[in-house]
């Protein structure tokens, strides 16, 4: 049976950059989720792709839910126009909230932030924190350089080849919700269950 995702976490810069099909790719991406009834949790920014991705969601009719620690809470930053925002007293409370309230994850093109977020939210994955799906938006080949480096951790068996599984990857979003539909979630590690004799 496909997942059905209801609400999906976007993590994505908070710069415009300088790549036009990458810009304009983060408000389709919101009208995308929009016009298919999924509503999108991210960081609450009106700056940069973060932005753009509520741009193209609210102007389709979609729910947008901010999640902003306190301190990034000013005039220049918030998005005061959204369906829903939510305010956290850290980064860490905000991690966790934009977890709790999405049924997958997807990263598009974005710097430190957008990179920190997509390898936590792997890890929980791969710890068997939470069994919900993770795509990469590979826009423009954007992250052609990380894939890369992904699969020579694998090969090294410095990453588990199996974990590799919890990365999917395209640069179309409708073929990329369709793999996050189609996700199964990898059986939990007999070492892990602490019930398990
Ligand atoms: P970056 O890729 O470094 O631009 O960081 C973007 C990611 O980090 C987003 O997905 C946000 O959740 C978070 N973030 C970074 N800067 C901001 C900001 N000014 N306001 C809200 N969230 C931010």
């Amino acid at each position: 049976m496909e997942n059905n995702l209801k609400s999906i976490a976007v993590f994505c810069a908070s710069s415009d950059g300088e790549d036009v099909e990458i810009y304009k790719e983060a408000y389709a991406v919101g009208e995308f989720l929009a016009t298919h009834n999924i509503e999108v949790v991210y960081g609450g920014s009106k700056l940069g792709l973060m932005g753009q991705v509520a741009k193209g969601a609210l102007e389709n009719c979609g729910k947008v839910t901010g999640v902003i620690p306190d301190f990034l809470k000013t005039k220049e930053v918030v998005h005061l126009q959204l369906s829903q925002l939510i305010t956290t007293k850290d980064m860490h409370e905000r991690k966790l909230k934009m977890h709790d309230l999405s049924e997958g994850f997807i990263a598009l093109p974005g710097g430190f932030g957008t990179l920190e977020e997509l390898f936590e939210i792997l890890t929980w994955g791969q710890l068997g924190l939470h069994k919900k799906p993770i795509g990469i938006l590979n826009t423009n080949n954007y992250y052609d350089e990380l894939l890369a480096m992904l699969h020579k951790m694998a090969t090294k068996k410095l990453l588990k080849e199996e974990n590799m599984s919890l990365v999917l990857v395209s640069d179309n979003i409708a073929d990329l919700l369709q793999k996050m539909k189609d996700f199964k979630p990898m059986p939990i590690p007999k070492w892990m269950n602490k019930n398990q004799t």
